[in-house]
């Protein structure tokens, strides 16, 4: 069997388009474009790249983004100022905060500040509990971009048994709640999880998400298996790979998310749709305060 690709980008391109006409469409009805507060703090190569690739599909969307690139120096304090003042500015819809954060910031401190009705990224304490209580309104970007792939190629992970390898706060939690909560039984894999191998084997959908290229052989697969790799690791040729074999996984399973065009471009893609979803959420708050 050869895999199908699952192609991110163009499913990731769909989305957009679908937001940038809902965009206009609410313009022509006399609403403001969306806007999202993007803070980014150092000189981060990678994370300069990533804001300035989210800035970009916000423009192309019709989205508005208003920058604040600071220092590496930038106290924490000066942060949770501004984060304040973008929570209380009506015109500002969502707040993005690209982390990491240098190490002399805490970051949970910075997240928990954030108006949970503006919380694009979906960290928020609040954010995440709705997600672990099945009633989720902004949802993780990657998470939520994957579960968005699975529909768009006609997969349910509805009583499938499904395997994350990676359980950070950023991509291998959340993925695993929105697993659970489209009905699957999941299994979750970390760096203390002994015997790799036989839960992958297991996977009836795949998702990698640690960042160490190889750490799943092709053989691992189970044939037929949908395979999800989010883990990106930029090699020293310069080029982008992901944490399956991919060649030889591609012999076994049903379908394959590449790296790079799978995964990465549905994040992106999830940011808008949240943004543009917190925007919909606050102009219909702002109609209910004016009629009272
Ligand atoms: P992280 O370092 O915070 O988490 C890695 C996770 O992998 C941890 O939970 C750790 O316990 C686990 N792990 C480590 N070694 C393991 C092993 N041998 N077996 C099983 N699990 C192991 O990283 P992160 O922020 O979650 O990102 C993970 C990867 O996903 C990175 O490559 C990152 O670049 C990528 N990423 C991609 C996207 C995207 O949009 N495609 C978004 C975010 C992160």
């Amino acid at each position: 069997m050869t895999a199908r690709l699952i192609d991110g980008k163009a499913i990731a391109a769909q989305v957009r388009e679908e937001i940038r006409r809902t965009v206009e469409e609410r313009r022509a009805a006399g609403f403001r474009a969306p806007a999202l507060a993007t803070v980014l703090i150092g000189e981060d190569a990678a994370s300069q790249v990533y804001v300035r690739n989210k800035r970009r599909a916000c423009a192309a969307a019709g989205i508005k983004s208003i920058h604040h690139d600071l220092s590496a120096e930038t106290s924490e304090q000066e942060l949770l100022t501004l984060i304040d003042a973008c929570n209380r500015d009506r015109a500002i819809d969502g707040i993005l905060v690209q982390l990491p954060l240098p190490d002399h910031i805490n970051s949970l401190k910075v997240i928990q500040k954030i108006d949970p009705g503006k919380d694009v990224d979906g960290f928020h304490p609040l954010t995440f509990g709705m997600l672990a209580l099945r009633s989720p309104r902004l949802r993780p970007c990657t998470a939520v971009g994957i579960i968005r792939m699975l529909e768009r190629i006609g997969v349910n992970p509805k009583g499938k048994h499904c395997v994350v390898l990676g359980a950070s706060n950023l991509v291998g939690r959340p993925l695993a709640l929105e697993l659970l909560m489209a009905g699957a039984t999941v299994t979750v894999c970390h760096r203390f999880t002994t015997h790799l191998e036989e839960h992958v084997r297991q996977a009836e959908i795949l998702a990698s998400a640690v960042g160490k290229p190889g750490l799943v052989p092709g053989a691992w697969i189970r044939p037929g298996a949908v395979v999800l790799d989010v883990g990106i690791t930029r090699m020293s040729d310069g080029t982008l790979r992901g944490d399956v074999e991919f060649e030889q996984a591609r012999e076994r399973a049903s379908w394959i998310a590449p790296v790079p065009g799978g995964v990465g471009p549905m994040t992106v893609a999830m940011l808008l749709q949240n943004t543009l979803d917190a925007t919909i959420h606050n102009t219909s708050q702002a109609a209910q305060r004016e009629e009272h």
